[in-house]
């Protein structure tokens, strides 16, 4: 078996090898690494990527706690860990990249140019070595937040792998570059938020839906689910112009081009109706704000719209990834939307 020289390899790792706990487990790690775990079942293998990006460590968290126990998975398990150097670099666990790096998990497409160009297309060779039955890419959101899985396919097999960690799947027709889009060609592929990286719930639930990954016979019909999946397609993203100032209090400041409530986090994934007001604008009225489906069209009338300076939803919208980590707002989105009934508003 031709092994590829950018990784590591451990197989049936030891509680020895593994250390006490994950960040001894990470100071011996030296690159991104490879795990097989031989299965009851050796015919079949489901494949667990995580930590492709450094400071989302509840994947790692959960896949050293599960080797720790010694368990013997259903089938062969194949475990990749991807951003290793990112997550080693001081303060450990801090970097999503390296800095003048590329993000990993933009890197899963042609011509996998760069360090983690070529990292990707190693882990890659390896699925397709492999060949699992299923996928599954596992991180944390920026802010905390309930989990959620994301997949580009709507069936009743990407449904069911949801169901093992969360009951919300977002789907989505953007491509990124993400390892479950190239994945997909060959095997059913979602990516699972836990939740904020520093939460221990989302560690926790980490660790509950590996064991629930790891030991069902059957991972891949809806039948076996533990409970029903919302769908919510084709979410808008509204963003925040980077110079724009966000501040969040329980009334504005009148300094500030938008404010929300310190609680805002409350509305992620809840109904907000259009007579709830989500926060107050400034002055630039809602110039500030960018409404952008996932064709990059853009269309404000649909979503927001302004009274007495309050914010209003323009019909009932479910939104989700609402934080208050103002460089998050402003770096990545403000939140993401959907209609109530889970069907994109535009
Ligand atoms: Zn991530």
């Amino acid at each position: 078996m031709s092994k590829s020289n950018l990784l590591d390899y451990l197989n049936d790792p030891s509680p020895r090898t593994l250390g006490r706990s994950p960040l001894e487990w990470l100071d011996r790690l030296h690159r991104p690494t490879v795990i097989h775990v031989a299965g009851r079942d050796r015919s079949r293998t489901r494949a667990m990527a995580t930590l492709l990006h450094g400071n989302e460590p509840s994947g790692l968290f959960a896949l050293h706690r599960w080797l720790l126990e010694q368990h013997t998975p259903r089938v062969n398990m194949l475990f990749l860990l991807g951003g290793v150097y990112p997550a080693k670099r001081p303060p450990t666990l801090s970097y999503r990249q390296l800095p003048n790096g590329r993000d990993l998990n933009r890197c899963f497409q042609k011509p996998f140019k760069g360090i983690e160009g070529a990292i990707a297309e190693a882990l890659l060779a390896e699925l397709h070595k492999a060949q699992p039955e299923c996928l599954l890419d596992v991180h944390n959101t920026s802010g905390t937040g309930p989990a959620f899985a994301v997949t580009i396919t709507n069936d009743a097999a990407h449904q069911a792998l949801a169901s093992l960690f969360t009951d919300r799947l977002i789907m989505t027709d953007l491509r990124l570059g993400a390892l479950m889009e190239y994945s997909e060609q060959e095997v059913p592929t979602i990516t699972i938020e836990c939740g904020g990286s520093q939460d221990e719930q989302a560690h926790q639930l980490a660790y509950e839906g590996l064991v629930r990954y790891t030991s069902k016979p059957d991972v891949l019909s809806l039948d076996n689910a533990d409970w029903n999946v919302a769908v919510l397609r084709n979410p808008i993203r509204v963003e925040l112009a980077s110079d724009a100032t966000i501040e969040y209090r329980m009334e504005p400041s009148g300094q500030a081009d938008l404010t929300f409530p310190p609680d805002i986090e409350r509305r992620n994934f809840g109904t907000v109706s259009p007579d709830e007001p989500l926060g107050w604008v400034g002055q630039k009225d809602l110039g500030m704000l960018t409404a952008i489906g996932h064709n990059r069209t853009e269309n404000m009338e649909k979503v927001l719209k302004i009274k007495n300076g309050k914010i209003y939803p323009v019909q009932a919208i479910k939104l989700f990834m609402i934080t208050t980590n103002p460089i998050i707002a402003k770096s990545d989105c403000l939140f993401y939307a959907v209609k109530e009934t889970g069907e994109p508003i535009f």
